[in-house]
């Protein structure tokens, strides 16, 4: 039974039942089709933190393209605070210590818009304490960046982790 109108209405409300059911119609492509918003089923999972959404999607394209798209998708999770997405896409093997265009480690990210359920996550990652000084292109460590964004918490959570190193 269908209740979505289409992938990105299935995608948005993270209703996995329909999503299935569209994903096996030919002309449904999550990577590269775009709705009137110009947006792609796989943009809507990962904006809207519709976690089972984005694993089927993660599991149906290619090993190669998961990897290729694994960056900017962490970068997106963490810039909104969708923790459970993040752990959708660790889950698939993405590497939490990738950086962006700009240096940034997923640290840094989670400071714009204090992020602290994906930093929480991020933190209890083994080897994640060596990631703590690390200067993006602007010259500042995770903890600078917290100053800077103003994020309460996350300045919170580095500073005690800074600790306990
Ligand atoms: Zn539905």
């Amino acid at each position: 039974m269908i209740h979505c109108e289409d992938m990105f209405e299935a995608c948005k409300k993270d209703c996995n039942e329909c999503f299935l059911l569209f994903l096996k119609e030919e002309d449904c492509d999550p990577i590269n089709q775009t709705s009137n918003y110009d947006n792609t089923a796989l943009g809507i999972a990962i904006r809207c933190n519709s976690s089972k959404c984005l694993d089927i999607i993660l599991n149906y394209i290619s090993p190669s393209l998961k990897n290729e798209l694994f960056t900017d998708l962490l970068f997106i999770a963490v810039g909104k605070n969708n923790a459970d997405c993040l752990k959708i896409l660790l889950k698939h093997g993405a590497d939490p210590f990738s950086l962006n265009c700009n240096n940034s480690t997923l640290l840094h990210t989670s400071t714009l818009f204090d992020s602290k359920e994906c930093l929480e996550i991020l933190l209890n990652i083994p080897g994640m304490s060596k990631f703590m000084n690390i200067k993006n292109n602007r010259g500042n460590t995770p903890i600078e960046d917290a100053i800077l964004n103003n994020s309460k918490e996350c300045l919170k959570m580095l500073l005690n982790k800074l600790k306990n190193i």
